[in-house]
């Protein structure tokens, strides 16, 4: 499973995933311009794109994504709250497997400010490899087997919020995934198949590349890297 980043953060995300048969786009929240800069100009080999929330950052080019013919599945909520028209947009059920090309995809709800955010399993019938997405939620409710790829979103540092105001914090709180939850998470999960663990939506001021990332390498043992922002900028 190849995992591309083109952009991940609170100014936006973008991320290609593939088999070597099926290419998937995870969440489109950069311009389309930047979109297609980062692909050459080639969206052709893209089959669907999925969105986890409804969040500009994350969605920002769904309109023209659509236009261009390509598929967006994210919630019946998110769909909602996208108030775009097209019938390419199609809203999935929670829990509810779908296939786009040889990847078998499971839709599972998360925990964020927003209508009705949703991870996605994301299973290869090419390769039998299994990658989960979990962005933008202050803890994943649900475990899995046999992963073998993790994107995680590892947003800020509990000990570097000072300074941060009281409002802000509530809402982080409730929103965003701490790397002690992403620890937490990766602990309760069986890792003995993960090739590798990308880190994804860093804080700018209350997160360390460094040391998130050394966390989570002395936690698992494997393979980590961060989703790195500034690839984008
Ligand atoms: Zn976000
Ligand atoms: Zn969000």
């Amino acid at each position: 499973m190849d995992i591309r980043i083109i952009a991940s953060g609170s100014r936006g995300n973008c991320y290609i995933v593939s088999d070597g048969r099926t290419s998937l786009m995870l969440e489109c929240g950069i311009s389309y311009k930047d979109i297609q800069k980062a692909l050459n100009f080639n969206l052709k080999g893209i089959s669907a794109c999925l969105i986890s929330h409804e969040h500009k950052d994350h969605s920002r080019a769904a309109e023209d994504i659509l236009k261009r013919g390509i598929q967006i599945y994210t919630s019946g909520g998110t769909a909602k709250a996208l108030g775009v028209e097209n019938y390419l947009l199609r809203p999935i059920e929670n829990k509810k497997v779908f296939s786009v090309g040889s990847f078998d995809i499971m839709p599972f709800d998360l925990r964020h400010d927003c209508a009705e955010p949703f991870g996605y399993l994301i299973k290869s019938s090419l390769t039998a490899e299994k990658l989960v997405f979990i962005t933008d939620t202050f803890y994943c409710p649900y475990k899995f087997k046999e992963l073998t790829h993790i994107m995680i979103e590892c947003n800020y540092i509990d000990d570097l919020t000072e300074g941060t105001n009281t409002e802000l914090l509530k809402r982080l709180y409730k929103s965003h995934m701490s790397l002690d939850a992403c620890l937490d998470f990766l602990k309760a999960n069986v890792l003995s198949k993960v090739k590798e663990i990308v880190l994804l939506h860093l804080s700018d001021e209350r997160s360390d590349e460094k040391m998130i990332l050394e966390a989570v390498q002395k936690v698992t043992g494997k393979y980590v890297r961060v989703a790195n922002s500034k690839e984008y900028d």
